[in-house]
């Protein structure tokens, strides 16, 4: 189940590590008085100690609810009274919680952040409080032969019981007890891992010599030393540094800083979350943990994934091979005396090859993409694919100025389907990086439908003063993405807030956002959302709007390649026989998969907060999903990006139907065959003619 997954992440930033900071400790700004809160989806604005009582009072009442459904008598147990009622106690619970929680990431008052966390922290903890409760899993399990025939009634109950039985319920009460123990014991393991993570904030001293070639607008935002030296942060300025220092040696220092964050005290964190798990998994009748946490998703066990994976190795090398030689030969332009390329070395030299190779210039492009145009293009699009129109709620109470609210309603007959927040801008103590939430599920309620609501965030850079935000072609892509997550929650028709909105298996639910980025890349699309300095009728011309999708192509080996790298060391992690050096393992698998020559002593594992953060044996998900996604985008190809016939199906097959039916189901509905592998490859350009085509669709 995924009620505890309040966020669907991003994934893992190229060539490096997210890390998930929450800088709780910075200032917070007064809000301004806002209007009736009565006109708001979610509260905006809380008093102290007010969303820890909130919470609590969920908690409770929810405990109230679940006392009354293990306390009803047999002979008097229903599908009804029982699992119906158990879905509908667990969605009042996050419904309620959920807008608790966010403000936790979101609000600018470090005192009802701080709540927000505590909140989140004990949200987690009810959850398996809940499903390590064995007279609801035995209430549940006593109607088994009650559940209606109906597929979504069906899956409702299946999906319950699973997650019961995947915290241990059904076992024998003292391995049940050994199961309680190590959980508790990996959760602390874990809080402690992200914690180093948010607080870190090393840094490195660098002169104004080392950081030739970055653009002025980014030095100035450097932090100075009395003496005039500038302060790049790690985790903040290391795409930068990577990007566009001139100096190798500046780049080698940032690497590997930024591949060493808490290399120290995570590294055991890791391997001791590693070893508990293998040994959870053993408990639970299973050899290993990536079969375990695998067996209720589409792929159904870790040999599926291996074998997707693998069958992307070979591939991947010789593309990776080819942009190397691409990569080396500028170097040597630089430096006639280069023989290799370090990991340093690769996006400062595509940087370069983009410039050339494609006499593309994103400065030039940004001027095109004033952030609200394209929040206004987006939604546009999406909304003619979809059906739907999006309009601002002007004066909703919000929890920061720049926070905006939209009701999203059918085109067809005007009915409002649900709310999406945006809050897009960077602000000082907010969460850093891009994410969808689900803060209400849509489903029957009291005889009605509770509808849906959405929030995207983001870290998008804010507007100061006169200066628009400008939107790179990454930043459309990524606004497009989160779109996606934002519509799967809103477009949900479940009748049950267990299947609804993107609820779905780890390995399906990135499939609906992934499948809307390729819009982003769309030259008639570009074309209608652009609008120069914020002009509309002042269009991005053809060619430069050809120059950035050709450049995109540029680093496809090396990107995939590394989301290939995450992807493996993770399952490597959680398929192993016994403790794991993730540092040995991280760097063989490396070496084999990008072929690049890393520096010794650095823990690049430490960072990767996914596998620490409900991604454990679940990082292949991205690329799984992606093949799904590419399936989808190759009808759209085929019919016309546009075209309104399409996205309704897609609407109603995929999007509208969050988990009332497995992905596999969806796909070959909307498809209306089983998906392949072959998309993806064609995507990333990959030279396929020697691999088998087969294993994604397994
Ligand atoms: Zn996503």
């Amino acid at each position: 189940m995924r009620d505890d997954i309040t966020i669907c992440r991003s994934r893992r930033i190229l060539y490096g590590v997210f890390l998930a900071a929450f800088i709780l400790s910075a200032t917070g700004f007064f809000l301004p008085v806002l209007a009736d809160e009565s006109l708001s989806p979610i509260r905006a604005e809380y008093s102290a100690g007010e969303i820890t009582i909130l919470s609590d009072e969920a908690r409770e009442s929810a405990n109230e609810s679940l006392n009354a459904i293990a306390a009803i008598p047999t002979d008097e147990r229903t599908f009804e009274n029982t699992v119906v009622a158990f879905d509908s106690v667990m969605t009042d619970y996050g419904d309620a919680v959920s807008p608790l929680t966010i403000m936790g990431y979101l609000s600018p008052d470090p005192e009802i952040a701080a709540e927000g966390m505590d909140a989140d922290i004990a949200q987690s903890k009810f959850y398996i409080e809940v499903y390590t409760r064995s007279d609801l899993y035995d209430a549940l399990k006593s109607v088994e032969d009650k559940v209606p025939e109906t597929p979504v009634e069906q899956r409702l109950y299946k999906i319950i019981i699973d997650e019961f039985e995947h915290n241990g319920l059904g076992l024998p009460e003292e391995n049940l007890t050994r199961v309680k123990e190590m959980n508790a014991e990996l959760s602390a393991i874990k809080t402690e891992f992200n914690s180093n993570l948010n607080n870190d904030n090393s840094s490195i001293t660098f002169t104004g010599e080392e950081l030739e070639g970055l653009p002025d607008e980014d030095l100035s935002s450097f932090s100075r030393t009395p003496e005039g030296d500038y302060i790049a942060i790690v985790t903040q300025d290391y795409s930068t540094v990577m990007t566009y220092a001139d100096n190798g040696d500046t780049r080698r220092r940032m690497y590997e800083a930024y591949n060493d964050v808490q290399g120290e005290a995570n590294t055991p964190l890791l391997e001791e979350a590693i070893v508990l798990r293998e040994n959870i998994a053993k408990e639970m009748g299973f050899s290993t943990w990536a079969d375990y946490t695998i067996r209720n998703r589409m792929a159904e066990n870790a040999t599926v994934v291996m074998e997707f994976l693998d069958s992307l190795k070979e591939p991947l090398s010789e593309k990776i091979e080819e942009e190397t030689a691409i990569l080396l030969e500028i170097k040597q332009e630089i430096d006639p005396s280069a023989t290799e390329i370090r990991p340093w070395d690769i996006r400062y030299l595509e940087h370069i090859l983009v410039m050339r190779d494609y006499n593309y210039d994103v400065a030039e492009f940004k001027k095109y993409f004033p952030a609200e145009n394209v929040i206004d293009g987006v939604f546009n699009t999406t909304g003619m694919l979809f059906g739907v129109d999006f309009n601002e709620v002007s004066d909703a109470p919000v929890w920061s100025p720049d926070v905006r609210l939209f009701e999203v309603s059918n085109r067809s007959d005007n009915r409002t389907l649900g709310y999406l927040y945006l809050d897009l801008y960077h602000r000082d103590g907010k969460y850093t990086g891009y994410a969808t939430s689900q803060l209400i599920s849509g489903r029957e309620k009291n005889g009605t439908y509770s509808l849906p609501v959405a929030i995207i965030i983001g870290s998008y850079d804010a507007p100061e003063g006169d200066n628009r935000t400008l939107f790179r072609p990454s930043d459309i892509w990524t606004m497009f993405h989160e779109t996606g997550h934002a519509m799967n929650v809103i477009l949900t028709t479940s009748p049950y807030g267990i299947l609804s909105g993107y609820k779905s298996s780890m390995d399906f639910c990135e499939t609906p956002s992934q499948a809307l980025e390729e819009w982003a890349y769309d030259r008639d699309v570009l074309e209608s959302i652009s609008a120069k300095d914020g002009n509309s009728s002042d269009k991005i011309p053809e060619e430069l709007a050809g120059q950035a999708i050709a450049a995109r192509s540029v680093g496809m080996g090396y990107e995939y390649g590394y989301q290939l790298l995450f992807s493996l060391a993770d399952m490597y992690y959680h398929t192993a026989d016994g403790p794991v050096n993730t540092t040995e393992v991280w760097h063989d698998a490396s070496e084999e998969i990008l072929g690049l020559d890393e520096p010794e002593g650095l823990h690049p594992a430490a960072t990767f907060s996914h596998i620490m953060d409900q991604y454990d044996a679940g990082y292949y998900s991205y690329l799984w999903s992606k093949v799904y996604a590419q399936d989808i985008v190759d009808e759209f190809k085929e019919n016309g990006m546009t075209n309104e016939t399409l996205g309704l199906k897609l609407r109603n097959d995929v999007y509208s139907q969050g988990n009332m039916a497995d992905g596999m189901t969806l796909l070959d509905n909307f498809l209306g065959h089983e998906p392949g592998i072959d998309s993806l490859y064609d995507f990333i350009g990959l030279n396929v003619s020697n691999v088998p085509n087969e294993t994604a669709a397994a």
